[in-house]
Formats: structure tokens, C-alpha cells, sequence
């Protein structure tokens, strides 16, 4: 089930008050798409789908071009949660992490749709953008005309907003002016918060020493009270912490869990090793060349292995046995 802005703000409010978090997986190929769902939906979770500018514009959807590669990857994500096989899965389609001057003309399309000739016009389920190459001011500047945008236009708005998330701790300080400074003007488009919470993106080695659920902790109180509604937190760079520490960081209020190095890693560590053990097949003599050289091949060796990690991963975000029980709950309200 493919949720609309409303619906998604309905779904973090959930989290907030339930204490779990939804995975929000950076897909990088149409199988990371279907990996995901399957995932899911085989231990009746939500997902987030997210695609960051550099998936847009891959050689894979965009091709260069990020607008037609966010009508591509947006549209797949929509046409599987919209299918039969995932109508009990709620399914999040998320913008993260664009960035340059392109990020307006990106992100106007995501908020109000695109049509498409014979389908159903679609919109991003919520936004983010990166603010990571930003001053305060620009983000705040950026938001706010994203917040106008969606009013001019009348279309339903879910924002997530991020402060130096690879900076160490962000401040309250900090915190307040940003967030205030966005709500004031715009009340009510903010739901997700992503401030520095002591980890990083990619991988560390060491895991993240600097990580702090205290922090966490405190700018879920900071923002929920500037904002006069229950938010959640966004980590992004979870990929070098333990299961213990992400648990705990789920009970001091992240709701959305960001997660791309570890799931590449996992990826690419299949996809060599299935090229590795089939280095014989892949001869043209082999009778079994065509099924092993074809995608097909090698994706379903890649899935046999990415799944149970994407399973395991949601359990312990606690997020297990939340998926149905929305979808069914959002079709009686028909909240669309
Ligand atoms: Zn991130």
C-alpha cells in the first residue's frame, strides 16, 4: 500500500507513540526495490523506500536526468505497493539527500506528483532534503519555499528536516532556531527531525563512540515541544551501530532509521561471491550459461542472502507485526 503524505505522518505518528521504528532503505536497483517489499512483508512491517539525487540520476533510473529518475524510481516503488502482493504492507516513498541547485526543481514534482499517462498521479509519501553543504539560514530558506510551494499548490506536505547530521552533537541552540524558525512561518509540515546525534555517514570501523541516546532523547523532547506534537527522530548513518545501540536509540525516540552502507555491503559481498562460485557456468559452452549470466541469476542469489538481513534489521527497530494492522485501519478512513 503506497501512502500518500497523510497517511505517512499518520504511520510516524504511530511510531512515536509505539515505540518502533521504520526501516528506510537507500535502494539502489529495481531488485533492492522488490528485496525491500518482500522483506516486509514477510514479517509484517512498514518499509521506507528512499533514493538519494545520486540514485536518480544513475545509469539505472535518470540516466542524468534526476526529474525523469525520481518519475522512474517513485513510479516503480508506487506499481509493486499498489499490486496485490503488498497490499498489507505500508510502503513510504522518501526523497533523501538532494542536494545542489537542482534540489527545488526535484523536489516540486515529488511534492505535487506527476502525471502519467494512464496511471494514477503520484507524489513523494515525504521529503527531505541535504543540508549537510548548507548554512542554517539556506535550510531554513529552502524548507520554507518547499512549505509554500505545497500551500500555493494545495498539495499535503510531510517534512523531514536535518541539522549537521555528520557534526557531532547539534546543539539546542541550533535545534530551536531551525526548527522554530520553520514552524513559526509554517506550522504543521515538519513530522521528522534529523539532528547530529553522534554518528556518521558510511562505515567506522570503531562503531560510533560519540553516540549519544541521551541526545537522541533530548532533541525528540526539544522538537516535539517547539513543534507542539509528537515528533520522531531520524538517524541517518546507523550503519556502525550494534543492534544494542539501535534498540536503545528506537526507545529514546528515532522512528526512522536510515540505512545504505551496510546494505550495499551486503549486496555487493553476494553478488561477488555468486560470481565467484558460478565462474564456470558463466563459460558460453556451460549448459547452464543463459540462466546464470542473466539478471535474473545473480538477483536472486542476492536476495537469498539480503532478506533475512533486512528481516532481522526491522526486528529489532521493533517494527515487526506493524504492517496489516495500518493498512487496515487506513482503508476504513480512506485517509488519502
Ligand atoms: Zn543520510
Amino acid at each position: 500500500m503506497y501512502l500518500s503524505p497523510q497517511q505517512s505522518r499518520a504511520l510516524y505518528e504511530q511510531a512515536v507513540r509505539e515505540h518502533f521504528a521504520i526501516l528506510a532503505i537507500n535502494a539502489d536497483s529495481p531488485a533492492a526495490i522488490v528485496d525491500a517489499l518482500e522483506a516486509a512483508k514477510a514479517v509484517d512491517a512498514p518499509v521506507i523506500i528512499e533514493s538519494s539525487l545520486w540514485q536518480l540520476s544513475s545509469h539505472t533510473f535518470g540516466h542524468g536526468d534526476a526529474v525523469l529518475g525520481l518519475q522512474r524510481f517513485a513510479g516503480m516503488v508506487q506499481q509493486y505497493a499498489d499490486s496485490e502482493a503488498y497490499k498489507d504492507v505500508p510502503v513510504i516513498y522518501h526523497t533523501d539527500h538532494i542536494k545542489g541547485p537542482q534540489t527545488i526543481d526535484i523536489l516540486k514534482p515529488a511534492i505535487q506528483g506527476i502525471e502519467r499517462s494512464g496511471a494514477s498521479n503520484f507524489q513523494a509519501s515525504s521529503i527531505s532534503l541535504d543540508s549537510s553543504e548548507l548554512s542554517a539560514d539556506e535550510n531554513i530558506a529552502l524548507i520554507s519555499h518547499l512549505c509554500t510551494f505545497a500551500q500555493e499548490s494545495e498539495c499535503a506536505l510531510t517534512l523531514e528536516m536535518e541539522a549537521g547530521v555528520d557534526d557531532g552533537l547539534t546543539s539546542v541552540e541550533e535545534a530551536r532556531y531551525l526548527l522554530e524558525s520553520v514552524e513559526k512561518a509554517h506550522p504543521g509540515y515538519l513530522v521528522l527531525w534529523a539532528p547530529g546525534v553522534g554518528t556518521q555517514h558510511g562505515y567506522s570501523e570503531d562503531g560510533f563512540p560519540g553516540f549519544s541516546t541521551e541526545q537522541v532523547s533530548k532533541q525528540q523532547g526539544l522538537a516535539s515541544e517547539i513543534c507542539g506534537r509528537d515528533m520522531g527522530l531520524v538517524l541517518h548513518g546507523s550503519s556502525g551501530l550494534c543492534d544494542e545501540q539501535l534498540a536503545a536509540a528506537v526507545h529514546a525516540g528515532v522512528i526512522k532509521v536510515n540505512w545504505s552502507t551496510d546494505s550495499l555491503a551486503c549486496r555487493s559481498a553476494a553478488a561477488a561471491a555468486y560470481y565467484k562460485n558460478h565462474s564456470a557456468e558463466l563459460e558460453r559452452s556451460n549448459a547452464a550459461f543463459k540462466q546464470t549470466a542473466m539478471d535474473n541469476g545473480l538477483q536472486t542469489a542476492v536476495a537469498e542472502a539480503y532478506r533475512p538481513v533486512v528481516e532481522e534489521r526491522m526486528g529489532v527497530l521493533n517494527s515487526h507485526g506493524k504492517g496489516a494492522s495500518f493498512c487496515k485501519l487506513e482503508v476504513m478512513e480512506c485517509r488519502s
